[in-house]
């Protein structure tokens, strides 16, 4: 039986998209305007936020929201190392300096002591990820003082204490790439915020810096959620809260066939609503695991091998002693492996792959 890691389908969906961008199409109306208003609009209403600004993609949505914040060159931004590569290099393309902290193994998330560890007089902002839709402490890192700026990219509709994932820190960056939990057809992304002056400069940044288009005052980008997107996105929106429902429930299902006697499971938040963008397990030898896995059909893939601070691209950003000590950081990279997740994911298939797990398994 092939088991895909992404279960998700959009079919059902595409002839009320292929409807609303053909609706698009014919208003001409397709940077910014009413439909990518009314996106914005409808996404800080679910969430409850204040504001939502549309923007090209969820990186772009990290380093504006940074600049927002008041983040500048030199600056130190604390970011984990595990986690997908925009979230430093975002502090880097702003000329701000990233600092890798460690996560815990057991959640992929950083912790308020991991975070305490990395600040130095020279921060100015922390970028918590909710990594694979499990909730980063946000609240615990406010006592530090400093803007918090959530990476919810794979958290879309997580929820603590009916809270959203991005409305817990000072703002938020979403991405609509196509496999989050809500994704479009390609690029997209958003800024959150409850911020009056953060969500005005983030209007400002993604339009070259300027209001009028006559008078440019900042030095910005050229980073809009497209029209197209916008269109597709609203017809989206109404499903997430039912799909991650739906993935809870496949999580629940290899939980009650035994999985967690196979692999360790990521344990999810205190308090918190998982949204299992990803579901990853460790496992001593992921890569047995997932050779044996492949061989019945079942798709499996280790994430962030390599973590983020010993990436090439970022040498030149490690303080001059040499890359820091993150053991919580090497664990979850030499040990995780995501296993099938998504709306879509049959009962039939949940059993394949808990069946897989344990055949062969020592
Ligand atoms: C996907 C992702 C991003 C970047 O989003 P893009 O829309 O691809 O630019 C940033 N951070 C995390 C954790 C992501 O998963």
């Amino acid at each position: 039986m092939r088991v895909p890691l992404f279960a998700t389908s959009l079919a059902e969906h595409m002839p009320r998209i292929a409807e609303r961008l053909a609706d698009v199409a014919a208003s001409g109306r397709y940077i910014l305007g009413p439909e990518v208003e009314a996106f914005e609009e409808e996404f800080a209403t679910y969430l409850g936020a204040r504001h939502c600004v549309g923007v090209g993609n969820g990186t772009d949505a990290l380093s504006i929201a940074l600049r927002a914040l008041g983040v500048g060159p030199g600056d130190e931004v604390v970011v984990p190392s595990f986690t997908f590569y925009a979230t430093a290099e975002a502090a880097a393309t702003i000329g701000a300096r990233p600092v890798f902290c460690d996560v815990d193994p057991a959640s992929f998330c950083v912790t308020a002591e991991t975070v305490e560890r990395a600040l130095t007089p020279r921060t100015r902002a922390i970028v918590p990820v909710h990594l694979f839709g499990n909730l980063a402490p946000v609240e615990e890192l406010r006592r530090f003082g400093l803007p918090i700026l959530e990476d919810a990219a794979q958290a879309t509709g997580a929820t603590r204490a009916g809270r959203r994932a991005g409305t817990l820190g000072t703002a938020a960056a979403f991405s609509f790439f196509p496999s989050k939990n809500l994704g479009g057809l390609g690029d997209g992304g958003a800024v959150v915020t409850d911020d009056d002056e953060v969500a005005e400069r983030v209007g400002l940044l993604r339009s070259h810096g300027s209001r009028d288009k006559q008078t440019y005052v900042e030095v910005g980008y050229n980073s809009r959620l497209d029209a197209l997107q916008a269109a597709v996105l609203r017809v989206l929106l109404p499903e997430l809260d039912g799909w991650n429902e739906r993935r809870r429930a496949v999580a629940a299902a290899y939980a009650e066939r035994g999985l967690g006697e196979l692999v360790a499971p990521s344990v999810p938040a205190q308090g918190g609503e998982h949204v299992y963008h990803l579901y990853v397990a460790r496992h001593a030898r992921p890569d047995e695991l997932s050779a044996r896995l492949a061989e019945r059909g079942v798709e499996a893939r280790s994430y962030y091998r390599v973590p983020v601070h010993r990436q090439p691209g970022m040498a030149s950003y490690l303080p001059e002693a040499g890359p820091p000590e993150l053991p919580g950081t090497d664990e979850a990279a030499a040990t995780n492996l995501a296993l099938p997740m998504g709306p879509e994911l049959t009962r039939a298939q949940v059993e394949e792959v808990v069946a897989a797990c344990a055949s062969g398994s020592t």
